[in-house]
């Protein structure tokens, strides 16, 4: 036998094999994520030397590929699927996520087109009714998957720079930029750098943004914001937050959609993660006022605990979603009626299938699920403010009103400087292993910041990471 065929069919042959054992290995790390350091540090040079060198002239077995590259990057592993990783906004991964998304892998279909996968398409169309209804958006609403949060901004804003163009006779898409109506972009100085990039990468200019102030949680202020627009004359697009990075606060959604529907603007909302409080009766009230959004950017990867990379964009007017996003290729034949082309909605072409793991968590929570998973989040993030409140020398910056906490620390020399000091407190903490916080700069103080957003968190892992963080603190 030719060597080659020999060698397809003993790949084949091994494949069950491999499978098997590299379950054993992910099993091996998700029961383990638990008890291992959270992100303590690593030695870049000593992790490279370890995964690097040459690529060798002939293959390896695939066992040994794999046995060899879960043992070199395993000290380059930051346990952030786990229940104490509380830095950036990271959730972590449900177990049916986790396992729609190996599926998703194997069953490795091509998300582009309802031809190539009718399945991909099923599910995309099935979530999109789910979330519609879930968020409180109009039916016609069209939904993209995206990689996240940025990207579905980036697709957002391109929808939003096609409605407003077309308006004065202008198809952005077939003529450009060049000779066009100026479009004004009004954002809060809190909106988040993806909105930026966003404007960088659609030619609308991140410096040209007009930015509107925010109050002490970093909310839009809409009498600004009203009066700004009353000075515009060119067509307005304005970015508005649900959910700010580092306090968690939301803009007053409702005030500003009314500004915006006096002056015939588009409004977008970035969700990234707070667009999950709507699941919670509680905190639906946040949210006041999104219906009337015309498009909105969530990542699934983070509150809704799939495993990376997931995002989605819901654009209302489906026709200027469509246009910003379609291909326009000669081999491209639309399906028909019944059938969902899932690259008219993104900027991709060829794509994973991320319907498969967005759907599949929605479905082990439930609606009650997900409510639960928001309301326990935000209340393990308060608690985890109450038992650091209590503590001298120890500031809680904002309103804990979701799943964020901003803390700093005062030195116990009054020598020091605090933000030096809230600086180590951070590094002790991570050094620890017990849990990972992160730091950030909030109305020029540095800040430690706390962000619950994992399923798997309990009380007693709150409480162990506050002692970690308070006696990092009280050590001096
Ligand atoms: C995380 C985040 C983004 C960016 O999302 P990615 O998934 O990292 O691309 C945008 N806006 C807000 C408010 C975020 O929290």
């Amino acid at each position: 036998m030719d060597t080659h065929v020999h060698r397809q069919a003993s790949l084949r042959f091994a494949r069950s094999d491999l499978l098997r054992k590299t379950c054993d290995l992910a099993l091996e790390f998700v029961d383990g994520l638990d008890a291992r350091p959270v992100g303590p540090p690593v030695d870049p040079a000593g992790l490279l030397s370890s995964v690097g060198g040459v690529l060798p002239v002939e293959g390896e077995e695939p066992e040994r590929v794999v046995q060899r590259l879960s043992q070199a990057v395993e000290r380059g592993l930051v346990a952030s699927a786990g229940p104490r990783y509380f830095g950036f906004v990271i959730g972590g991964s449900l177990p049916a996520a986790v396992a729609a998304d190996w599926l998703t892998s194997v069953w490795d279909q091509n998300a582009f087109s309802f031809v190539a996968s009718p399945a991909a398409a099923a599910v995309e169309e099935t979530v999109r009714s789910w979330l519609i209804d879930l968020f409180g958006l109009a039916p016609e609403t069209s939904l993209g998957f995206t990689t996240g949060c940025t990207m579905s901004n980036f697709t957002a804003l391109a929808a939003a720079r096609h409605a407003l163009l077309r308006r004065q006779n202008w198809n952005v898409e077939e003529r450009g930029l060049a000779g066009a109506p100026a479009l004004a972009v009004v954002t809060s100085e809190e909106s988040h750098v993806s909105i930026f990039a966003a404007l960088q990468m659609l030619g609308l200019g991140r410096g040209r943004a007009i930015k509107v102030s925010t109050d002490g949680q970093g909310r839009m202020n809409p009498r600004e914001l009203a009066s700004v627009l009353e000075k515009l004359t060119n067509p307005v697009l304005v970015c508005a937050q649900a959910g700010n990075v580092n306090t968690g606060a939301f803009d007053p959604i409702a005030e500003i959609a009314e500004c915006v529907r006096r002056h015939n603007g588009w409004l977008h909302v970035d969700g990234a993660f707070g667009m999950w409080a709507a699941a919670s009766p509680h905190r639906r009230a946040l949210l006041k006022g999104i219906e009337r959004a015309d498009s909105v950017a969530v990542d699934s990867h983070k509150w809704l605990n799939v495993p990376y990379d997931s995002g989605l964009v819901f654009v209302r007017d489906a026709v200027a979603h469509h246009a910003a996003m379609t291909l326009n290729a000669p081999y491209y034949v639309p399906s028909p009626e019944t059938g969902r082309d899932n690259n008219n909605w993104v900027a991709e072409a060829s794509r994973r299938a991320r319907g498969f793991t967005v759907y599949a968590a929605l479905r082990s929570l439930g609606r009650r699920g997900l409510a639960d998973l928001i309301e326990r989040t935000c209340a393990l993030a308060k608690r985890m403010s109450d038992r650091l409140a209590a503590n001298a020398g120890v500031q809680i910056l904002n309103d804990v009103v979701l799943n964020q906490v901003l803390v700093s620390f005062t030195p116990p020399s009054p020598k020091a400087d605090p933000d030096d000091w809230t600086m180590e407190v951070i590094r002790r903490v991570q050094e620890t292993g017990t849990c990972w916080v992160g730091g950030t700069t909030w109305h020029n103080l540095r800040a430690m910041r706390i962000s619950v957003s994992n399923w798997s968190t309990t009380e007693t892992d709150i409480d162990v990471s506050a002692e970690a963080i308070l006696d990092a603190h009280r050590l001096g």
